[in-house]
């Protein structure tokens, strides 16, 4: 399969034309801006918590199909989630895409993020992928300078 193929799936193509959560969030508890200097990727994640539940999530910005997608599901996936629901996610994401193994009970949480396990294959799009999630971790960390992926 080409890399067009194995990366361009529907679902991601759906969420590149379609972006979930494309907004700002006026209110937001917190927000900051994330940067990939290898693609160009740059987007600014929103967050609005109810206690440590994620009531609101969102991103602006612009970037590949691929990073552009993943901020899409991220948020769609995380709304509702608690923090720590969020970076628990985050770690079985991350071993997805960098090709590490995942246990079937890992695998029932990753729902839709499935689809970004043919990433894993081409180490410049591991960064594409991650970047909305290196950016969320950011705001659950209490960064406040621009998360670069480099
Ligand atoms: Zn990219």
């Amino acid at each position: 399969m080409s890399e067009i193929q194995t990366l361009y799936q529907d679902l991601i193509l759906d969420h590149n034309k379609n972006p979930r959560n494309f907004r700002k969030i006026e209110n937001a508890d917190r927000f900051l801006e994330g940067y990939n200097p290898l693609c160009g990727d740059r987007y600014t994640v929103y967050v609005k918590l109810n206690g440590d539940i994620v009531d609101d999530i969102s991103f602006v910005g612009s970037g590949c199909a691929i990073s552009k997608a993943s901020a899409s599901v991220m948020t769609s996936m995380l709304k509702g989630k608690t923090i720590h629901e969020a970076q628990e996610l985050f770690t079985i994401f991350h071993k997805l895409v960098t090709g590490e193994h995942i246990s079937n009970q890992e695998r029932e949480k990753l729902g839709k993020l499935e689809v970004f396990s043919g990433v894993s294959a081409f180490p410049t799009r591991v960064k594409c992928a991650s970047l909305p999630w290196h950016t969320l971790k950011g705001i659950i960390e209490d960064k406040n300078t621009v998360v670069s992926t480099e």
